[in-house]
């Protein structure tokens, strides 16, 4: 293992009504309260008037932002610290998925500063301080509603990029898989995608000796394999709902990468997709995430073959390692086909057009990858790979 620091001050409030921590939490915090949300779910399934029933009760000052985007704009970041600034906003309470929370988080730690917001996510501006924020999840996917992360787009330059800082890990995060009922079954398998790709992206990482960390992580793949196909055909089961929303709640809170660190270069690759072409971030990987391991298969075939076996039933017998390893990735592939993620980026009627583009976007900050460091020449393999 890597040496390594943990800090995760998040208090989670997981279940059934869980919504009514939010008595007990926001006393403490002030009375100008921002509640971020984004294009209306929440208001189709009753969350608005819930939240707002009991904002009322606590006679807060509500002011709103809604609209925000998936794949969230700076704009709409840029909106909410306006509000921030003018209206002396005490706490923002994130209502959605990983989008809004993300919204959420440049607009706490964008209210405490003079510069412009973009300018935190391209970190020319540090953070040094952020307003307290609270959230209350609606989609298992990014596991942001338990982590200091924020990724945001610019419409204008194309461009999208994570950032992250300690202040703005959530005060507190509410988790009730009810309100996740009204998921679609698109954007549920999205966040299905999106979860198994982070423990993927954790799995391959640049340390030896994790026997800890690899069991948990096919532990919740294992878990979200076993559970997935059942919740797309019933989307409304509470005991499946629940499952999916802490595996994508210990997806991505650092539990899973003690002692080392991650890969991240299909996220990275991701980005730049989404950026260009605004496709949703799970359907992204979906297509690259089976590539990406196709062509790095060959820098540690025995992890791949691990993989294959203990996640995907591979029967080793009679095969070589990297047969196994090959077929583990297939099986990935047909599990993410069978569920309805797509596989090619045709799918979103993406062609090689853009191609360097990507390739230029993905690389702007240099080689990147932590199990294998990919130079541009990679990247094009990959995105070739994935037309
Ligand atoms: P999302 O973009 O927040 O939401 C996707 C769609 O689902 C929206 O149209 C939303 O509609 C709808 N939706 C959400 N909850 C719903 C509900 N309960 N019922 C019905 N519809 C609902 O999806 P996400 O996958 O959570 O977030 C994706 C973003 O997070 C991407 O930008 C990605 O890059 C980023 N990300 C962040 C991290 C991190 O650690 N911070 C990690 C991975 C990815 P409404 O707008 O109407 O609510
Ligand atoms: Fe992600």
């Amino acid at each position: 293992m890597n040496t390594f620091s943990f800090y995760n001050p998040v208090r989670l409030h997981f279940g059934k009504e869980q919504i009514s921590q939010l008595e007990v939490e926001l006393p403490q915090y002030g009375h100008n309260i921002l509640i971020v949300y984004g294009g209306g779910s929440i208001k189709k399934n009753g969350l608005y008037d819930d939240v707002m029933a009991i904002l009322n009760k606590l006679n807060m000052n509500v002011f709103e932002l809604s609209g925000v985007e998936p794949n969230p704009r700076v704009e709409t970041a840029r909106k909410g610290i306006e509000i921030c600034k003018k209206e002396s906003i005490d706490f923002i309470l994130a209502i959605g998925g990983g989008s809004v929370i993300d919204c959420s988080k440049l607009i706490a730690a964008g209210a405490k500063v003079d510069e412009d917001a973009w300018n935190i996510v391209i970190k020319k501006t540090n953070v040094i301080d952020a307003l307290p924020l609270g959230t209350i999840l609606t989609l298992a996917a990014t596991g942001s509603e338990m982590n200091s992360g924020s990724v945001i787009s610019n419409e204008e330059t194309k461009e999208k990029y994570g950032w992250g800082h300690p202040a703005v890990f959530p005060k507190f995060s509410i988790l009730d898989p009810t309100y996740t009922f009204t998921v679609p079954k698109d954007h549920t398998v999205y966040g299905i995608v999106d979860i198994m790709s982070h423990v993927f992206e954790q799995y391959f990482h640049d340390a030896t000796n994790t026997p800890i960390t690899d069991e948990m992580c096919e532990g919740v793949l294992r878990t979200v394999i076993n559970t997935a196909p059942k919740l797309i055909e019933d989307l409304e089961n509470y005991e499946l709902r629940e499952t999916i929303l802490l595996a994508g709640t210990i997806g991505l809170n650092s539990f899973l990468s003690m002692g080392s660190r991650g890969d991240w270069a299909t996220h990275n690759i991701e980005h730049s997709v989404s950026a260009v072409y605004d496709i949703p971030h799970g359907g992204g990987l979906a297509i690259l995430f089976p590539n990406w391991m196709r062509h790095n298969v060959s820098v540690n075939p025995e992890r791949f073959a691990r993989l294959a076996t203990r996640v995907f039933n591979v029967k080793p017998e009679g095969k070589t390692v990297e047969e196994v390893a090959l077929e583990g990735i297939d099986r990935l592939s047909e599990f993410w086909t069978s569920i309805g993620a797509p596989s090619r980026l045709s799918d979103y009627d993406i062609d090689d057009s853009q191609l360097e583009t990507l390739v230029e976007k993905s690389m702007v900050n240099g080689p990147f990858g932590r199990f294998k460091e990919l130079q541009a020449e990679d990247v094009r393999t990959i995105l070739k790979m994935s037309l």
